[in-house]
């Protein structure tokens, strides 16, 4: 049966990365992915212009999505100043009322990135308030699985406990995309975020016996199903 998944980050590429590898997967396998950015991460650039990177970064996310065959989304909040609001998170749990997805994956809870700590909370939040029976023409949604991907941004006390194996089709999807995003090619602040995510998913992989996977901590209520993507 087809499912949906819904994974939201804190900046325009951060999903494109973690969860990436996975969403093409699920893709492939006859799933829907929407991957939603609560800002732009548009403060990223060290010579454009926060007015200039943001046009790019709109860019950039569309085109990973198109590339992996997701759908994309950002919200209207500006990178660095992610509120943790009601307002921010009923934005998100309309969007958990009208996609109805059955998995949501976002950050894990501790971050560097303040960004990337709300958008985790406000995505637990929005899961709580799409569920309850609320005075929405959208109606009500309760999502089966929460999850937390792994990010070297969000490593303090990340220790997986669900492993997604990557088929070789998924990885070349996915790798194939996220060259056309200038701060995983390195052209920021230089880390290199593709080898270093396709080292883990190697490294992953070999903890669980398969070429390549992805680790996720399983959030909430979640722990107590079985089903994984
Ligand atoms: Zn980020």
């Amino acid at each position: 049966m087809s499912r949906t998944v819904l994974a939201i980050g804190g900046h325009i590429g951060d999903m494109d990365l973690t969860a990436g590898p996975t969403l093409a997967k699920m893709i492939l396998d006859g799933d829907r992915a929407i991957i939603l950015a609560c800002t732009y991460g548009e403060r990223g650039h060290p010579r454009l212009s926060p007015d200039e990177y943001r046009v790019q970064k709109v860019r950039e996310g569309e085109q990973f999505a198109a590339d992996i065959g997701a759908e994309f989304r950002v919200l209207d909040y500006s990178d660095g100043f992610l509120p943790n609001s009601e307002e921010a998170a009923d934005q998100i749990a309309d969007i958990i009322r009208a996609q109805k997805p059955d998995i949501l994956i976002t950050h894990w809870t501790k971050s560097i990135h303040r960004d990337h700590e709300r958008a985790a909370i406000l995505a637990e939040r929005a899961r709580f308030l799409a569920s309850l029976p609320v005075d929405s023409p959208l109606g009500r949604h309760s999502v089966d699985q929460f999850l937390h991907a792994d990010n070297w941004e969000d490593a303090e006390g990340f220790v997986p406990d669900l492993y997604v194996p990557i088929p070789e089709e998924a990885f070349e999807r996915w790798r194939a995309a996220i060259q056309n995003q200038a701060f995983a090619r390195g052209e920021t602040y230089g880390f290199r975020y593709i080898d270093y995510y396709t080292a883990m998913m190697a490294a992953k992989g070999c903890l669980v016996g398969t070429g390549r996977a992805c680790g996720f901590v399983v959030g909430g209520s979640s722990k107590f199903k079985l089903a994984g993507p």
